[in-house]
């Protein structure tokens, strides 16, 4: 399953591309490319071949304040506060053209720091933040309040005309993985926008550059200074400075479960909401009725594409126990089949993983499944390259205790068990601490019907797996997330909602 070349050849990438690279990359604060008042540097790495492409700044606790005070004077004092709704719908407009201009390049840079292939980075990073702009932009002009009517028993005689209205949360710090990192910026910073808040933006340290990009076109796009800042660095440092200040209002956060517990635990403390969206071991259900010819390359891209490291990847495979050889196998020779490749190159059908440290983690867990007993149908292991490469790979006898079925892996390993019936895929699938996505595959729609109703997951798919759409609600059910992205109720969220009694005197006299 290996491609001759594997390492990217950064000359295939545009000037405009290299140029960006080459570029100082310090962070954005009050509309003002500034450096941090720490003298670190993140490192980016070319995941194809493990090689240094560029530095970043690694912001510091004094960076965020800087960022945050500057979210804060935005948000009382400057002009954002009076556009008015069409104002800010033009500008998110803009900001979308402007992402659409730059789409090669955008694809490119993306491809470069996180790994994923370019065609990839093209539509999800590039295109579909244009798309979630369009659609955020929407909602300034539809973002509203209501009369109610209140009666109020212990004030007898009182007249009230009483309404509610939607004012912004405030500045609103967003924390964004590295998976997908342009698209899960856009879809945290597009619907804060909407609802007039300001934000400061803290990218994964592995993947900062098109952030800082996301920063730098909105600026572009007439956006006034301080209402969209970013900083880069770490979690620990920068990531929890954030959390942790008192100017910010409210914490949208992507990543992990292990670190979305510790900011739901500080935030709780500090009374801040947040929304949490978290890690997820789908599961992937094929009745003996599908049409397996649909169902087997879906099962297989649920799980290869993006490396595996889709927070909604297919990474549990229950086969009705009839077809499970023949659906097994057919993921099998897919994945035998699969060319790698690095992420510029048109031809390659899966990248390498983000990071050393993630391929590390890939190969370790697949070890450890192995001394439980689980078997390796194919790949299994890391190619002999400086790039952080894995093979997809399929694990089948496994039980329900082990760590290849307990952990999110995040790579492209796949483990398969036969089921008897419904009742007991549908056991299967909610076993699980996760609750993210799931799928099943029928031609059955009662069977489909019934499937979605019993599964704990915040978004069901039939005959396909892992479809989002920003007009969609995105939410985690049990260990992963609390709250919900975007649609209309991730506008909501970063609103608050202020009830007015307004105490009339009554009749006409
Ligand atoms: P991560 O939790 O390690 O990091 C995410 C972000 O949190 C990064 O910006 C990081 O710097 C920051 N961070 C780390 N420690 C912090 C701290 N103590 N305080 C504040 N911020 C901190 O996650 P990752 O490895 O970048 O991404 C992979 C994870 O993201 C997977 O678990 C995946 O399932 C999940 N994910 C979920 C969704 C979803 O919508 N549910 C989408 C994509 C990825």
């Amino acid at each position: 399953a290996t491609a001759p070349q594997l390492s990217n050849d950064l000359d295939v990438a545009s000037a405009a591309t290299r140029e960006y690279l080459r570029r100082t990359h310090d962070l954005l604060i009050g509309g003002e490319s500034v450096s941090s008042n720490g003298d670190g540097r993140l490192t980016v790495l070319d995941p194809s071949s493990g090689a240094e492409v560029a530095t970043a700044a690694d912001g510091t606790a004094d960076d965020i304040d800087r960022a945050v005070r500057s979210a804060r004077s935005a948000l009382d004092e400057g002009d954002w506060k009076s556009l008015r709704p069409d104002e800010r719908e033009r500008l998110m407009l803009k900001l979308a053209d402007l992402i659409e201009d730059q789409a090669d390049v955008i694809a490119e840079i993306e491809a470069i720091e996180s790994g994923r292939k370019v065609g990839d980075t093209r539509v999800v990073d590039a295109e579909f933040s244009a798309h979630i702009l369009r659609y955020m932009a929407g909602w300034p002009s539809k973002i509203h309040g209501e009369t109610l009517p209140a009666s109020v028993p212990y004030m007898p005689g009182a007249n009230f005309l009483t309404y509610t209205v939607r004012e912004p949360i405030g500045v609103v710090g967003a924390i964004t993985p590295w998976n997908v990192p342009m698209c899960i910026a856009t879809w945290k910073v597009a619907p804060a926008l909407a609802a007039g808040c300001t934000v400061v933006l803290k990218p994964a340290e592995l993947t900062p550059l098109t952030a800082l990009m996301l920063g730098e076109l909105a600026l572009e796009a007439g956006f006034p200074p301080g209402v969209l800042n970013v900083v880069t660095g770490g979690g620990p440092v920068a990531g929890e400075a954030l959390v942790t200040h008192p100017g910010v209002d409210k914490i949208s956060f992507t990543g992990s479960t292990a670190v979305g517990r510790r900011i739901g635990e500080i935030a709780g403390g500090l009374l801040k909401p947040v929304t949490l969206e978290l890690g997820g071991k789908s599961p992937v259900v094929i009745m003996a009725d599908a049409d397996l010819e649909q169902a087997i390359p879906a099962a297989a891209w649920a799980i290869f594409a993006n490396q595996g490291q889709n927070c909604c990847a297919g990474s549990r495979l229950y086969v009705e126990q009839s077809v499970f050889d023949e659906v097994v196998d057919g993921v099998v020779e897919i994945a035998r089949s699969i060319r790698l490749g690095p992420s510029l190159d048109s031809r390659a059908e899966m990248g390498p993983l983000v990071s050393r440290a993630q391929q590390d983690r890939v190969d370790s867990l697949v070890r450890q499944g192995v001394s439980e007993g689980a078997e390796v149908r194919v790949g299994g292991s890391k190619p002999d390259h400086p790039g952080f490469y894995f093979e997809p790979t399929v694990l089948t006898d496994i039980q329900r205790d082990m760590c290849v079925v307990r952990e999110e892996i995040f790579g492209p390993v796949l483990v398969a068990q036969p089921f008897r019936d419904l009742k007991e895929a549908v056991a299967l699938a909610n076993d699980h601490d996760y609750g993210l996505g799931a799928s099943v595959f029928t031609r059955d729609l009662d069977v489909a019907h019934a499937f979605s109703r019993a599964v704990d997951a915040g978004s069901i798919w039939v005959n396909v797996h892992n479809v989002l759409d920003v007009g969609v609600p995105f939410s985690g059910f049990k260990q992963s997330g609390v709250g919900t992205d975007l649609g209309k109720e991730s506008v909501l969220a970063n609103t608050r909602l202020k009830a007015n009694y307004l105490s009339l005197k009554s009749g006409l006299g």
